[in-house]
């Protein structure tokens, strides 16, 4: 017996800890609720302003190009996820199709895969064709924050403060984030890094984000040259995001993979970045490129360009499982990023959804549980919700 969809609704949470000069995309979230006939729900979140996904949701219908997202979604059968995924692109194609109204059907689609793994009581990931893996390895994020005043030996000494709470909370690898922009030159930068895989020991897998530190590929090179024997992993951001030209020039001379793509949504963008900027590893963040049913088509252009995918997850822990239920389906993704509520200290992040899995030696267990397999906190949804 099908339970129909019968409402959508979406509720922008924002938290009193955020702060407005820094890049903490834990501050804030939008959660988007699908509710069935007999009362279940599925949640999923898209990493956009709250404000702006709430009222592209709510957003009346003008025309067939331009609908309202629940006028779609009302009376279908929340299992067939792909085909609702066309009709959400297609109903708001006039004003979606790439930036905001994707991070908003993004939510959506993860609400879905949640909503019919609950119906069904399967885990998201059999949704998407079951396991490719018996563990998964997730990465954590070190994030010093941007320098706010602070000299380049207290950033050095927060990461590696966070570097000793990554390994005791078991994880064995972790993207260190250099965004010291003119606090460093780049040769300082290269000592830097050498501290940072030095502190590490060798064992431990260590990727870079240089937080669009460089404006031509000639000056990142000269860095990535003189770190690639510190056994980096990836080499994040380095230049301008929409530079995709130059992406292709480093990824030619670069012994260390060049990533980007963290901003960039649907397949077809993605094609850009593996084309054009010839990216060895692609970062589309789930709830901004299309949620895991976009995600899933990206990660088999694999199997025809030979590009990893590792997923950009840096909000509440409803990002992070769906991080896992991806990583769960998808042989594409050798690790993906993961932020740690052990180590960086976000309420947001901390209390939004649980249970926290554990990390063993590098990896955690597949996700069990219906859906996501996470419940949601409705008290601190209550607190903070920025609709009342
Ligand atoms: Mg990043």
């Amino acid at each position: 017996m099908v339970s129909r969809i019968a409402r959508i609704e979406a509720i922008p949470v924002i938290s009193p800890a955020g702060s407005a000069n820094d890049l903490d995309g834990t501050a804030d979230t939008v959660i988007v609720k699908v509710h069935d006939e007999d009362g279940r729900v599925g949640f999923g979140e898209a990493d956009a302003p709250p404000s702006v996904v709430k009222s592209f949701i709510d957003m009346p219908t003008a025309h067939l190009w331009s609908r309202n997202a629940g006028e779609i979604l009302v009376g279908e059968d929340p299992v067939e996820i792909a085909g609702l995924w066309q009709k959400l692109y297609e109903g708001t194609f006039w004003p979606g199709r790439r930036g905001l109204g994707m991070h908003a059907i993004s939510a959506i689609d993860i609400a879905l895969h949640d909503l019919a793994g609950k119906q069904l009581g399967l885990p998201a990931y059999k949704l998407m064709g079951g396991a490719r893996r018996a563990k998964l390895r997730p990465y954590c994020t070190i994030y010093p924050g941007l320098a706010q005043g602070r000299s380049i030996d207290d950033l050095m000494g927060e990461i590696f403060r966070q570097f000793d709470m990554a390994l005791t909370a078991g994880f064995r690898a972790v993207k260190m984030e250099v965004l010291f922009y003119d606090l460093v030159t780049d040769l300082e930068l290269i000592r830097r890094i050498g501290e940072g895989r030095k502190a590490l020991g060798d064992d431990i897998l260590l990727a870079i984000d240089f937080g669009y530190r460089w404006h031509n590929w000639h000056d990142a090179l000269f860095v990535l040259e003189r770190i690639a024997d510190h056994n980096i992993f990836f080499a994040e951001a380095a230049l301008q995001h929409d530079d995709l030209a130059g992406h292709a020039r480093l990824a030619e001379r670069s012994a260390i993979r060049i990533c980007g793509a963290e901003a960039a949504a649907t397949r077809f963008e993605i094609r850009e970045w593996l084309t054009v900027g010839k990216v060895g590893v692609v970062q589309p963040n789930i709830g901004r490129g299309g949620g895991l049913t976009e995600i899933r088509r990206i990660a088999d252009l694999r199997e025809i360009m030979g590009a990893e995918v590792v997923p950009h997850g840096w909000k509440t822990g409803i990002t992070s499982a769906v991080g896992r239920h991806f990583q769960a389906a998808c042989p594409a993704a050798p690790v993906f990023e993961y932020v740690s509520p052990h180590v960086f200290d976000s309420p947001l992040r901390r209390e939004l959804v649980s249970p926290e899995p554990a990390v063993v030696d590098g990896y955690m267990d597949l996700p069990t549980g219906p859906g996501l397999g996470i419940a949601l906190n409705e008290e601190l949804v209550a607190c903070w919700r920025a609709d009342r």
